[in-house]
């Protein structure tokens, strides 16, 4: 595949062994180099097998690599570059799958200042992380973004572009900036409302933390997926993306604050328009494929 001989990742939990059990299914040709900073991660993934090879150092994990993929936090990318540095051949593209996109653009380019970097965020996850809860299908038909910067080899860019499209992935071309802005609107501030609701629920004291859990399917369930997200990773989602989730938290307040007033003021209409407008913005992301339609995400009951 363009050049890519042997694929090199660096971090092995939820996003880095699905890239790498993806690989192993639809790019069989492609050698797949596993590394994790972690001694009982890599045992893990020796046993179940997802890489042609697992090395403990990370400058030897990356020796005979094309393409790298960091696929650590986004606050570990500046150590995981630098520890990958000494090892990288001269020709080797790097790229990562950090869920912000120009803080670790900066943190990447400051590390490896004689390497090609061409970021990338898959738009793809579950809440549940580590070697184990990755699977090969992750990407299939999912969004993948690339955020090159306007100096990028274009040939790179094609080269990480084909590799996300051969693991199933749409791919789209944005900057760093509109990336993390649009990031933060779709994925960052509903996983930090989601963490507000489900700390809050526990919290309150006129109703019980069993009453919470058994009343759940009221709504508070399906908070519960995603504030049940990897709290590393998304500590420093937030750290790294600073400004633009506080941009967009300040416009989610205004909006609360107009709810908040129509159910003061009893005003049906705007709650009725307002409620009507969002249950079409769902019919749309069902439409387009990231989505099923089946009832109460297809629960079993
Ligand atoms: P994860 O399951 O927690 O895996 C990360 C792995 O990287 C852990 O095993 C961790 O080991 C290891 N690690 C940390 N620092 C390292 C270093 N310096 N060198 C080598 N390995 C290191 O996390 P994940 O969900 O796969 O997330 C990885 C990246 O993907 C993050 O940047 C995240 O923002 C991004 N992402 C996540 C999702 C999602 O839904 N989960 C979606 C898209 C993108 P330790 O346990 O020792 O820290």
């Amino acid at each position: 595949m363009m050049g890519i001989e042997r694929v090199a990742i660096i971090g092995l939990g939820l996003i880095g062994s699905s890239i790498a059990r993806a690989i192993k299914e639809r790019l069989p040709q492609v050698a797949v180099t596993g590394h994790d900073s972690k001694a009982e991660v890599r045992d893990i993934a020796r046993e179940l097998d997802f890489c042609d090879a697992i090395v403990g150092d990370p400058a030897g994990a990356v020796a005979d690599a094309d393409l790298v993929i960091l696929a650590v936090p986004v606050g570990r990318m500046a150590d995981a570059a630098a520890a990958i540095a000494p090892g990288l051949k001269a020709e080797a593209i790097i790229s990562d799958v950090g869920s912000s996109k120009a803080g670790v653009a900066d943190a990447l380019a400051k590390a490896l200042p004689d390497h090609v970097v061409i970021p990338a965020h898959p738009v793809a996850g579950t809440e549940n992380s580590g070697p184990a809860a990755g699977f090969a299908t992750l990407f299939e038909g999912r969004w993948c973004i690339v955020t090159p910067d306007a100096s990028a080899s274009e040939d790179a860019v094609t080269v990480v572009t084909s590799f996300w499209q051969a693991l199933g992935a749409r791919v789209e071309t944005m900057d760093a900036a509109h990336h993390d802005m649009v990031l933060a609107v779709t994925s960052h501030l509903p996983h930090l409302i989601a963490y507000t609701i489900v700390g809050t629920a526990s919290e309150l004291e006129e109703v019980t933390e069993s009453e919470v859990i058994k009343y759940s399917a009221g709504g508070f369930r399906d908070f519960t997926r995603i504030a049940a997200s990897d709290p590393v990773m998304w500590r420093d989602v937030f750290l790294s993306n600073r400004d633009a989730v506080l941009a967009t938290l300040q416009r989610f307040n205004e909006d609360l604050t107009v709810l908040q007033q129509a159910i003061r003021r009893g005003d049906a209409a705007k709650l009725e328009d307002w409620f009507t407008r969002t249950r079409a913005i769902r019919r749309s992301i069902i439409e387009q494929g990231q989505d099923d339609a089946a009832p109460d995400f297809g629960r079993k009951h």
